[in-house]
């Protein structure tokens, strides 16, 4: 039985190491609600040597964005995959859409199966000293997507994943200077995004905190606030 009373369909957009991962990750064990990142979908990619993966990894070492078109074609066909299609599902995704183009091609026919839409955008606000310092301590296990961090949450056995044991790896795109472009991209093709959402009604939703831990308490009390939990009929 779901744990939410009414879907939530949550956006989670935020600059680079501003924690998406981590907060999706939290949002979908604590709600049961299942996710998808174009980001962890993208090296999965790459990690099995695809196409895409040629392709989206020359794009994401330069810190890059993919195009649109591609982006919402990968992003459509796991969407697909994994029929969200009933009205009544939750889901969340977090880092697409992330430009107004992937909004309208996410809102158009081409995506059935979000024809639902969000009805939570949620925006995280991270210091830059933050972000810098999470893509400097931050670790991936790329076949689940989880993320560690060496100071706020690291792997119990260090180097390998807590629920695998396979070996984590840093990003390639977490390097300074790389980090400066995202953020740069960020700036120029997020933002309006993000404006976009600010003026459709009340779905856009901002959050501030130097922490997950901070961040992600807030974001579950909006979640519930929002969609209420079972448990609190009355
Ligand atoms: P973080 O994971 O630290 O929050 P991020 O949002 O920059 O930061 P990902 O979402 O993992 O990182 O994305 C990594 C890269 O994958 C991006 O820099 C971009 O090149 C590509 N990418 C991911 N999602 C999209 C998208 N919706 N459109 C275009 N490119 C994308
Ligand atoms: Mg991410």
């Amino acid at each position: 039985m779901p744990r939410l009373l009414r879907p939530a369909r949550v956006l989670l957009l935020g600059p680079p190491g501003s924690g998406k991962g981590t907060q999706t990750e939290r949002l979908l064990k604590h709600f049961e609600i299942p996710g998808i990142s174009s980001g962890d979908i993208l090296r999965r990619h790459i990690k099995d040597g695809t196409e895409i993966g040629q392709l989206a990894s020359s794009i994401i070492n330069k810190g890059k964005l993919l195009p649109d078109d591609l982006m919402t074609k990968v992003v459509a066909s796991e969407l697909r995959r994994r029929r969200w299609l009933s009205p009544s599902t939750s889901w969340l995704l977090d880092g697409f859409p992330r430009t107004h183009a992937q909004a309208e091609m996410l809102d158009s026919q081409e995506l059935e199966p979000a024809k639902a839409g969000m009805n939570l955008v949620v925006e995280l606000q991270v210091s830059e000293d933050a972000m810098l310092d999470r893509i400097a301590n931050r670790l991936v296990h790329v076949p689940s997507g989880r993320v560690y961090n060496l100071t706020y949450n690291p792997p119990k056995v260090p180097g390998r994943d807590d629920i695998t044991g396979e070996p984590l790896s840093r990003r390639p795109d977490d390097d300074p200077a790389v980090f400066r472009k995202r953020l740069k991209e960020y700036r120029a093709s997020t933002e309006p995004l993000v404006e976009y959402y600010k003026k459709s009604g009340d779905v856009l939703w901002s959050v501030a905190g130097e922490t997950s831990d901070v961040i992600f308490a807030q974001l579950e009390r909006e979640v519930v606030r929002r969609f209420g939990e079972r448990g609190d009929e009355s």
